[in-house]
């Protein structure tokens, strides 16, 4: 599979474009997972991570936090979000 920026050149963005697209995303990883371990031991849901860090629609966060928890010990499961209080399925820093 391509890398997003490439991905997004194949769409019709030029390439000056696809770097900053593609830098907006790299920035958002790092919030987010900056977001997230700030919280620990608590979880969050990708809904209140968007609106938390007022993230580009274009961003999707579960992917994103997928691709993270590959690599910054990161889980996803079954919760109950720290800030919404809602069930559903959230991300922890694991300690
Ligand atoms: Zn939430």
């Amino acid at each position: 599979m391509l890398p997003d920026f490439l991905r997004y050149e194949e769409r019709g963005g030029s390439s000056a474009q696809a770097e900053i697209f593609y830098g907006a995303r790299v920035h958002a990883l790092d919030n987010i997972r900056a977001l997230i371990s700030r919280l620990q031991p608590e979880a969050i849901c990708d809904q209140c991570i968007v609106e938390r860090l007022g993230l580009a629609p274009d961003v999707v966060v579960e992917q994103a936090v997928r691709q993270l928890s590959g690599t910054c010990g990161i889980e996803r499961r079954r919760g109950t979000c720290a800030l919404c209080e809602s069930e559903k399925i959230v991300s922890r820093q694991k300690s």
